[in-house]
C-alpha cells in the first residue's frame, strides 16, 4: 500500500490551503528542527536542513544538507530552493542570513537575531521597552569588573554576552576569592555582570506574530532548570497578574521587532515582579508542552506564521508538565504508562538532552502526580547509567 500523495487528514479553512509547492528552509537539524518538521508534515509543507552534524535527529524528516551553518554555497541553495528559511537556535552566523535575505524570506528577521545573539543589546532593548531586568553592567576589562562587583554585591553572575547557552559560558561570584578566577576564565570574550536574582521562580511566556500581525500568547509555563538545563515545565501558570504583565512585556517585544514567528521570553519571578533574562528568537524547549498540550503546538505556530497562514490558538487543552530526559532514556521511562514519549533518536551523552515526556491532566493536582511518577523514574534511571540530569 502507499500512501505518496496523500494529505494527512487535517480540516483547512477556506483561507488557508497549503501549498504544494511550500518548502521551509531550517538552519539546525536538532530536536528543534525535528520538531518543527514532524508538525510541518501535518501542515502539508516540505522542511530541508542545514547542519554539518552527522545523522542529526531532523533527518527523520527531511532532506540535510551537511555543510557548516554559514557555508555560502549551501545557504545559496537553500535560498534558490526554498519558500521561506528560518532556524532553529540563535547562535546562527548572522551576516550569512543577510547574504540571502534579499532572494528568500528570512523569518524571524535577522535584525531580531542579531538583537537575540548578544545579552547586553538584549537588556538595552529590554529596558527600552519598558521590560524590568536585573541590575547589570557591561563588563569589557578587570577594572569594568571590580566596579560590577562594587555596584551590584554579591553573589553576581558574569555571562559572556554571545554564545553562551543552558549555563554555559557563565560564572558565579560568590565571594571575592572568585573575582580573579571569573576573570580568567571568562576574560576573553565581552562580558556582562548581572545581580543574582534571588527568584521565587521561572517562568517563559512564549508568543507568535503572524503576517497579519495578529500576536497570540501561550498560557505562562513554569520552568524548573537543573545544572543550568531545563528539567520541568509546567503549564499554565495560575497567575493572572503575572500572565497578564507577561503578555504585555512579550506583545511589546514581538511588536517592536515586527516579528514573524514564534518568541519565547524568559522571565525570573520575585514576589508579584517580572524580571526578563533573555529572549530567543525561535521555538523553545519549555514551549514543548505545547504539542500535546496547546490546541495549535508552538511548532506548528512558527511554521504558520512564517510561511503566511494565520496564527492558531494558543490556549491550553489542560494542565500539561513535561520533563526533559537527559543523558540516558532507560527502558523503564520507555516503559511508562505515563505520559507521551518523545525521542529525539540522538546517541546518549551525559548532560545531553534525548528526548522528554509530556503529560496533560485535567487538574493541576493529577498532571502534578503523574509528573512526579515519571519525575522517578527518570531521576533513578539516570543515576543507574551514572549521568548528571
Ligand atoms: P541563562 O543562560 O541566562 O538562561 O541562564 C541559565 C540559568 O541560570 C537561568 O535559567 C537561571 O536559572 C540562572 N540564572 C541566570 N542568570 C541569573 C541571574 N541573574 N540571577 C539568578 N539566576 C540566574
Amino acid at each position: 500500500m502507499t500512501f505518496a500523495g496523500i494529505r494527512p487528514t487535517r480540516f483547512w479553512p477556506a483561507a488557508i490551503q497549503p501549498s504544494d509547492e511550500m518548502r521551509v528552509g531550517i538552519i539546525g537539524a536538532g530536536q528543534l528542527g525535528q520538531m518543527l518538521g514532524f508538525a510541518a508534515r501535518d501542515l502539508g509543507i516540505e522542511c530541508c536542513f542545514l547542519d554539518p552534524s552527522p545523522a542529526p535527529p531532523a533527518a527523520a524528516c527531511g532532506p540535510v544538507v551537511q555543510r557548516p551553518f554559514d557555508d555560502p554555497a549551501a545557504l545559496a541553495e537553500m535560498a534558490a530552493d526554498c519558500d521561506v528559511i528560518t532556524y532553529e537556535f540563535e547562535n546562527v552566523p548572522v551576516a550569512a542570513l543577510r547574504e540571502i535575505q534579499d532572494r528568500v524570506p528570512v523569518r524571524p528577521s535577522t535584525a531580531a537575531l542579531h538583537q537575540a545573539q548578544d545579552r547586553l543589546h538584549e537588556k538595552q532593548l529590554f529596558a527600552e521597552l519598558g521590560i524590568p531586568v536585573p541590575a547589570y553592567r557591561q563588563v569589557d576589562s578587570r577594572n569594568d569588573l571590580n566596579t560590577a562587583v562594587a555596584d551590584l554585591g554579591f553573589p553576581l553572575v558574569v555571562k559572556t554576552r554571545r554564545l553562551g547557552y543552558d549555563g554555559k559560558g557563565q560564572f558565579v561570584i560568590r565571594s571575592s576569592d572568585d573575582i580573579e578566577k571569573a576573570w580568567r576564565v571568562l576574560r576573553e570574550q565581552p562580558l556582562i555582570a548581572e545581580q543574582w536574582v534571588p527568584f521565587d521562580f521561572e517562568v517563559s511566556a512564549i508568543g507568535v506574530r503572524d503576517t497579519s500581525g495578529n500576536v497570540r500568547i501561550y498560557p505562562l509555563s513554569r520552568n524548573v532548570h537543573k545544572n543550568g538545563i531545563l528539567h520541568t515545565s509546567i503549564a499554565p501558570v495560575v497567575a493572572p497578574e503575572l500572565s497578564d504583565v507577561a503578555a504585555g512585556y512579550l506583545k511589546g517585544l514581538l511588536d517592536h521587532l515586527d516579528y514573524l514567528g514564534v518568541l519565547a521570553l524568559e522571565l525570573f519571578v520575585v514576589e508579584d515582579q517580572l524580571l526578563a533574562n533573555e529572549f530567543a528568537p525561535r521555538v523553545h524547549n519549555s514551549g514543548h508542552w505545547t504539542i500535546e498540550g496547546a490546541v495549535t503546538s508552538q511548532f506548528e505556530n512558527h511554521l504558520r506564521a512564517i510561511v503566511g497562514f494565520a496564527a492558531g490558538s494558543t490556549d491550553s487543552r489542560g494542565h500539561a508538565g513535561m520533563i526533559n530526559l537527559i543523558g540516558a532514556i532507560d527502558p523503564a521511562v520507555r516503559a511508562l504508562e505515563q505520559g507521551t514519549l518523545h525521542d529525539y533518536g540522538k546517541e546518549p551523552r551525559s548532560g545531553r538532552k534525548l528526548g522528554h515526556v509530556t503529560v496533560v491532566s485535567e487538574s493541576a493536582g493529577e498532571r502534578d502526580r503523574l509528573l512526579d511518577i515519571i519525575a522517578k523514574t527518570v531521576t533513578q534511571s539516570t543515576r543507574a547509567h551514572g549521568s548528571s540530569p
